[in-house]
């Protein structure tokens, strides 16, 4: 399986220099030999297959020497890019390539790992050191890296890095890496119900509420208080347009706050369970409380279900999903007894009248849940 790390990277005015050289160069071999195509194209003669680009390239850095101040694998890669341009082109996929201009082409290259044993230790191109924040590039040496923190090495193989400036300017690197599929075999031993909800964002078969952290309820006050500022300053001021700044940057700051909790929460229930049971979505049932649904577009329920299912796959772990129609408050969790009244939403706890035990609501809702998506797993067995 592959995934992809992006981290910021921090060059120095030296690297930043390289970085935009080989830019330029991987652009100028990925033009060069468009033209060559193109001319052999029109002349009626086979196209070079990308080994004898390859090749080839070694006499164009001969012509023009100021490509071997470059990663020589970077303008390998441009040439692969190249080579998919055209297969894509002839089976109809896509356009016929195009020249790269310095102003309209996307400020990016790649470089691929390779390993090299001298003396009996082995060598990468690519290396990355998370507890020094550090990763190591062809010709740029050590260039300073940000992202990960709670990662102490990269898991697994890698494969390739991709360097590129932002249009904010800022730089990046993206490092594709191929895990190992250890998780393949799943032995469930441990299984949690999740009931969602608005205020209790998670509240789960093993007695936990997770609520929105305090972090999130502080961004959300300032929005508010924000945008009633703006509605009192005249459109087009200077007062307006900083308070439009200020809440641009209170939403963007309230979007990293609510991903960071969404990774954080899902990670956990993912880690510490193998099969994960939830339910699709009940709008419904949240909507009839009119308080709460004004709340609802606030919460990204639907963004964590998704997390959940793809971190799930990730860990090799199971994460059932189980119709909304099923009336997970409703039941007793403990002798199956349906309580119509429960359906009203103030009923925050109540007693069966059957067995006579008492239920939290939501605790109750999470364990029919887990025994529902326990039953939905047995039968896929089968
Ligand atoms: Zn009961």
């Amino acid at each position: 399986m592959y995934k992809s790390y992006r981290f910021r990277l921090y060059p120095t005015t030296n690297q930043i220099e390289l970085i935009h050289k080989t830019f330029g160069c991987t652009r100028v071999v990925y033009n060069h030999y468009l033209e060559k195509q193109k001319a052999l194209y029109d002349e009626g003669k086979d196209s070079l297959s990308c080994f004898d680009m390859i090749k080839d390239l070694k006499n164009l850095q001969v012509e023009r020497p100021y490509l071997k101040e470059v990663d020589s694998c970077s303008l390998r890669c441009s040439l692969f890019n190249l080579d998919d341009a055209f297969k894509r082109w002839y089976k109809g996929q896509g356009e016929y390539p195009k020249f790269k201009g310095k102003y309209n082409s996307k400020r990016s290259y790649r470089t691929n790992c390779i390993s090299s044993t001298y003396k009996d230790k082995t060598y990468q191109s690519i290396e990355v050191d998370l507890k020094r924040h550090i990763i190591k590039l062809p010709k740029l040496k050590e260039v300073s890296i940000k992202g990960y923190r709670d990662l102490e090495y990269l898991p697994g193989r890698i494969i390739n890095a991709t360097i590129e400036q932002a249009s904010t300017l800022k730089y990046y690197v993206s490092v594709l890496v191929e895990e190992d599929d250890v998780y393949t075999k799943l032995k469930p031993r441990k299984i949690i119900g999740i009931d969602l909800g608005i205020k209790d964002i998670v509240i789960t078969s093993d007695n936990e509420k997770i609520g929105n952290p305090r972090l999130i309820e502080k961004y959300e006050k300032r929005i508010k208080r924000c945008s009633r500022e703006l509605s009192r300053r005249v459109k087009g001021s200077n007062n307006y347009n900083k308070t439009k700044k200020k809440l641009a940057v209170l939403h963007q700051k309230l979007k990293n706050a609510r991903r960071y909790f969404i990774h954080q929460i899902t990670k956990k229930l993912v880690i510490e369970n193998d099969i994960i049971v939830t339910e699709s979505l009940k709008l419904k049932d949240m909507i009839e409380e009119k308080r709460l649904s004004k709340q609802l577009t606030n919460v990204s329920l639907g963004e964590l279900c998704r997390v959940l299912e793809y971190k799930a796959k990730i860990y090799g772990k199971k994460y059932i999903k189980i119709d909304s129609y099923y009336p997970s408050s409703q039941e007793c969790s403990r002798c199956g007894y349906k309580n119509e009244k429960v359906k009203d939403l103030s009923v925050r706890s109540w007693i069966c009248p059957e067995c006579g035990s008492y239920h939290d609501r939501d605790y109750n809702a999470s364990y029919n849940i887990m025994f529902e998506g326990l039953k939905k797993y047995m039968m896929e067995l089968k």
